[in-house]
C-alpha cells in the first residue's frame, strides 16, 4: 500500500471509532437527561457494547501496522516520543490539507495507551471501580472512611499498575504519578506541578487571610460579603439564612424563569442552538456528539439562581472550544480539546473572568432584574456585583469562590503525590486532609463526609485529574492577558455585548487547533510564555484588592 492509501485507510478506521464513541456518548447523554428510570438496565448493556466496539476499533492490529508503516521513526520508539515523531510531521500531508503528522502522533498516543493495558487488567479495574464507587457512596453517607479505605487502597494500586503498563516507573519516567498526570495533561509532571502550586498556594493563603481581616467591601455598611474563615458563614451549605449579605441571592427563583434567562445569556454569548442544545441533568456537563453538535446540561436550584447560570456559562466555554475546531479535523481524533487543563481554561475564562466581571454584567444586570423583579427589589448593581464575588473559604470544593478554589486543588495534588511516592498511607489520609484544609483555607471539617470523602474522583481511580482544574485557572489568565494586549478595548466590547472579537481571537489562537498542539506548545505559541501563575495572581489581586480594599 502506498503512503497516501495507507493514510486514507487509517483515517477511515479512526473515523469509524469516532462515530462509535459519539454514538455511545449520545446514549450516555440520554441517560443523564431523558432516559426513564426503568431503561437503565438495557442502557448499560447498549453502552457496554458500543464502547467495546469503539475500543476494538482503536486497538485493531491493523491500526498498529498502519501506524508503523506510515511512521517508521515512531515504530522504533514505542513510547512515541516527540523526537521520534517529528520526522513524520508534514512529510506527506493529505490532499485535503489534513495534518497527517499531527494525526499520526495523536493516534499513536491513543493507540499505545489502549493496547498497553492487558484485557484482564481492564476488566479487573472496571469491576474494582464499580465496587469502589458504591463503597464511597455508602461511606460518605455513613461518614465512615474506614469502610472505604480498602477500596481506595486498591484503586491507588491499580492506577500505579496502569501507569507501569504505560511505561512509567523506571528510568527517567520513574515516578508513576507522572504517568497519570500526563494522561490528563500531556507533558505535565509532579515536579512542574510542585514548582507552580507551592508558591501559588502560599500566596493564595495569604490573600485569603488578608481578606478575612477586612470587614468587607460594602459601600453600605452591613451588606458586604462575609469573609471569616472558620466562622459561621464558612460552610456555604450551612448558611442558607435569608438574612445577611447576599440574602437576595437565596430567595426563591423559579426554575422556568431561570432556564429562560440562561438560554438568553448562552445565546447572547454566541452559542449556536443549531449546533447544540441546553438540557437539564443532575450534574452539569458538556458532551460533543458530532462536529456540529455540542450538548450542555445544568440544573436549577430555587435558592441559588447564579449556580445554574454560571454552570451554563462554564459549560458554554467547553462547548465553544469543541465547536471551534478547524473543519478539516472533523470526525478525526484531532477534533476536540487537547487536554483537561486547556479545556478548563476555556470554561473558567467564560465563567469567572468574563461571567463574574463588571463589564459583562452592565447590560445583563437590568435584564436579570427584570426577570426577577420581586427577588431583586432594591438591589443595585454594586451590591449585586459584590455579592456575586464574595470570598468565603468553604469546606466543599464545588462551593468554593474563585479565589479559594485553587487551594482545594493544591491540597488534593499534594495528597495524591504523597499517596504515590509512598510517603502517605491511605489510612492516614483523613488526618492529612484536615491538616491541609487548616493550613491552606483556615477551616477544618467536622467529619470526613465534608472532608476527605466529599469528591467522587478518587473512588473512580481518577488520580492526576484534579490538577487540571487549577491549571485551567493559570492557562486561562495567561491567555486572557495576551488577549487584552491584542484587543485593548475588550471591556468596552463586553459592555456592548460584543463577544465576536473574543470568539475570533480564541478560535484563531486556540479552538481551531483541536488536539494538534500539546498544552505547553500551544501556550508558548499563543503567549510566548511557559506556564506561570503570575497572570492569575495579578488578576486576583487586582479584582479582590479593589473589592476588599487592600
Ligand atoms: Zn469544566
Amino acid at each position: 500500500m502506498d503512503k497516501a492509501a495507507a493514510l486514507e485507510r487509517l483515517r477511515a478506521l479512526d473515523r469509524e471509532r469516532m462515530y462509535l464513541s459519539q454514538a455511545a456518548a449520545i446514549l450516555q447523554w440520554d441517560q443523564e437527561t431523558y432516559l426513564p428510570p426503568e431503561g437503565v438496565e438495557d442502557r448499560a448493556e447498549q453502552l457496554a457494547l458500543l464502547e467495546g466496539l469503539a475500543h476494538e476499533k482503536l486497538t485493531d492490529p491493523q491500526v498498529g501496522r498502519l501506524l508503523d508503516e506510515l511512521d517508521p521513526a515512531a515504530a522504533e520508539d514505542p513510547a512515541g516520543s516527540a523526537a521520534g515523531l517529528k520526522a513524520a510531521d508534514g512529510t506527506f500531508p493529505a490532499a485535503d490539507g489534513f495534518p497527517a503528522g499531527d494525526f499520526l502522533r495523536v493516534l499513536r498516543r491513543d493507540y499505545d495507551r489502549a493496547v498497553k493495558l492487558p484485557a484482564d487488567f481492564v476488566r479487573d479495574r472496571a469491576r474494582a471501580e464499580g465496587l469502589s464507587q458504591a463503597a464511597w457512596v455508602k461511606a460518605r453517607r455513613d461518614n465512615d472512611f474506614a469502610a472505604f479505605a480498602p477500596h481506595l487502597e486498591k484503586m491507588v494500586a491499580l492506577e500505579e499498575k496502569k501507569a507501569r503498563y504505560w511505561g512509567w516507573g523506571a528510568g527517567a519516567a520513574g515516578f508513576v504519578y507522572d504517568g497519570l498526570l500526563d494522561f490528563h495533561e500531556p507533558g505535565f509532571s509532579a515536579a512542574s506541578a510542585s514548582a507552580l502550586f507551592g508558591p501559588l498556594g502560599e500566596r493564595l493563603s495569604l490573600l485569603l487571610r488578608e481578606i478575612a481581616g477586612k470587614t468587607g467591601p460594602s459601600q453600605s455598611p452591613g451588606t458586604g460579603p462575609s469573609a471569616s474563615p472558620g466562622g459561621p458563614g464558612a460552610d456555604k451549605t450551612g448558611s442558607s439564612s435569608l438574612a445577611g449579605p447576599g440574602a437576595f441571592l437565596r430567595r426563591a427563583y423559579g426554575a422556568s424563569r431561570q432556564e429562560a434567562f440562561c438560554r438568553r445569556v448562552l445565546g447572547g454569548l454566541g452559542f449556536d442552538f443549531n449546533r447544540g442544545r441546553l438540557d437539564t441533568s443532575a450534574h452539569p456537563f458538556t458532551t460533543t456528539l458530532g462536529f456540529n453538535d455540542a450538548r450542555i446540561t445544568t440544573r436549577y436550584a430555587a435558592g441559588d439562581p447564579l449556580s445554574a447560570l454560571f454552570s451554563v456559562i462554564h459549560e458554554g466555554g467547553h462547548a465553544f472550544y469543541e465547536l471551534g475546531a478547524d473543519p478539516v479535523l472533523r470526525s478525526s481524533c484531532l477534533a476536540g480539546g487537547v487536554s483537561m487543563g486547556i479545556h478548563e481554561s476555556q470554561s473558567r475564562l467564560w465563567e469567572n473572568v468574563i461571567g463574574r466581571g463588571r463589564a459583562f454584567w452592565r447590560p445583563w444586570f437590568p435584564r436579570f432584574k427584570k426577570s426577577f423583579p420581586r427577588q431583586l427589589e432594591g438591589v443595585d448593581f454594586g451590591t449585586f456585583y459584590r455579592a456575586m464575588n464574595t470570598v468565603s473559604p468553604s469546606l466543599i470544593r464545588v462551593d468554593a469562590d474563585e479565589l479559594s478554589y485553587s487551594l482545594h486543588i493544591i491540597l488534593r495534588f499534594e495528597l495524591e503525590q504523597r499517596l504515590f511516592d509512598g510517603s502517605l498511607r491511605v489510612s492516614a489520609l483523613p488526618a492529612a486532609w484536615n491538616a491541609g484544609m487548616k493550613k491552606y483555607l483556615g477551616v477544618e471539617p467536622a467529619n470526613d463526609a465534608e472532608g476527605v470523602l466529599q469528591d467522587v474522583h478518587w473512588s473512580m481511580g481518577a488520580f492526576g485529574y484534579f490538577p487540571s482544574y487549577a491549571l485551567g485557572n493559570l492557562y486561562g489568565l495567561q491567555f486572557w492577558e495576551k488577549l487584552n494586549e491584542d484587543l485593548p478595548g475588550v471591556n468596552a466590547a463586553l459592555e456592548k455585548e460584543d463577544y465576536a472579537p473574543i470568539h475570533r481571537w480564541l478560535r484563531e489562537k486556540i479552538y481551531r487547533w483541536g488536539r494538534r498542539r500539546e498544552p505547553a506548545r500551544l501556550l508558548e505559541e499563543v503567549t510566548g510564555q511557559t506556564l506561570s501563575a503570575g497572570p492569575f495572581l495579578r488578576y486576583l489581586e487586582e479584582k479582590y484588592g479593589e473589592l476588599y480594599g487592600f
